[in-house]
């Protein structure tokens, strides 16, 4: 029997002082729900959704309630989950007013034949289910995007410099706090889960990598899982989630971390964090951002967590 094991990330970027308490105690909470439920012999498919869920829930994560604002002030939040086991997995993206994406996401690979699914059509098929809706959108990030938007207007992009252009030719950043899940059960079945509000001012329509299977997260029990953080298109363009787990059929779950994110800086600057898990349960957690917000638990070491500077 594999010892069960379970690492969550609440995010690359900044995370500043007067967060990271609340941070902290996010992740920790987190991984302690999906632990208990692999104590108790559920399946790393139910412990990363519940993990998911409980920081989809926490307002200090962009994530569910909480997520950040796009260009014009909307939520539009995008998940993903992953089964290693079948290889299953499947994606949710450019979401409004439904409570847990991430159940969401779970619910297309469990019940549909599709990978994918975005916006308004998606939502009802999670209303179909019973999966329960609110508004995501809550005013300390309408707040935080009006600030966003005065910086814009001076000139800080972030990372949104082509669209800055765009947006001043055509008429009109910073990194959220996505959260992730990788579990191992003991059975050795592997998991994975995401969830993001996506970068803040992001043009409205944009998904990013954390519904994508191979950029934002990736499980497969020969190998392992991982997810990654940060910016999405960087995720996306350079498969992040699925080099990170090839990189772990010769590595250690540190060291194909580390060597994914110093390969992607070197290709494409900074603005990546990842966390991986490899077969012998051992994670990794590597970052080129200021932080990265994680915490992880399994019977050997107990609760493990850091805001990575
Ligand atoms: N990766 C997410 C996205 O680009 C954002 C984040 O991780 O903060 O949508």
């Amino acid at each position: 029997m594999v010892s069960p094991t379970i690492i969550v990330h609440g995010g690359a970027g900044d995370w500043p002082k007067s967060k990271q308490a609340a941070g902290l105690s996010g992740v920790r909470q987190a991984a302690t729900r999906g632990f208990r439920l692999l104590q108790q012999g559920e399946s790393s498919i139910q412990a990363v959704e519940a993990a998911v869920l409980e920081m989809e829930d926490n307002p200090v994560f962009n994530a569910g309630s909480g997520s950040t604002l796009n260009l014009v002030g909307r939520v539009e939040a995008d998940a993903g989950i992953m089964d290693g086991k079948t290889r299953r997995g499947a994606g949710v993206a450019l979401l409004r007013r439904t409570k847990n994406p991430v159940s969401l996401a779970r619910l297309v690979m469990g019940r549909t034949d599709h990978v994918l699914l975005a916006g308004k059509s998606a939502e009802r098929l999670g209303e179909a289910f019973g999966l329960p809706k609110v508004n995501l959108r809550l005013p300390e990030r309408v707040y935080q995007w009006k600030q966003a938007k005065r910086r814009l207007a001076k000139g800080f992009h972030g990372n949104l410099s082509r669209n800055l252009k765009l947006i001043r030719s055509k008429g009109q950043s910073i990194l959220g706090d996505t959260v992730g899940a990788l579990a191992i059960d003991q059975n050795g079945d592997f998991a994975a889960a995401d969830s993001t509000g996506g970068v803040s001012l992001k043009l409205p329509g944009r998904i990013g990598d954390s519904p994508i299977l191979g950029a934002g997260l990736y499980a497969d029990n020969r190998i392992g899982a991982a997810t990654a953080t940060g910016v999405g298109e960087i995720a996306m363009r350079f498969v992040v989630s699925k080099s990170a787990c090839d990189a772990m059929e010769g590595l250690t779950a540190q060291q194909a971390a580390s060597q994914t994110v110093k390969r992607v800086t070197k290709l494409a600057g900074r603005g990546l964090g990842i966390v991986t898990l490899d077969r012998k349960a051992r994670y990794g957690v590597a970052h080129n951002t200021r932080h990265l917000c994680w915490a992880s638990l399994t019977k050997k070491r107990g609760l493990v967590s850091q805001i990575h500077g």
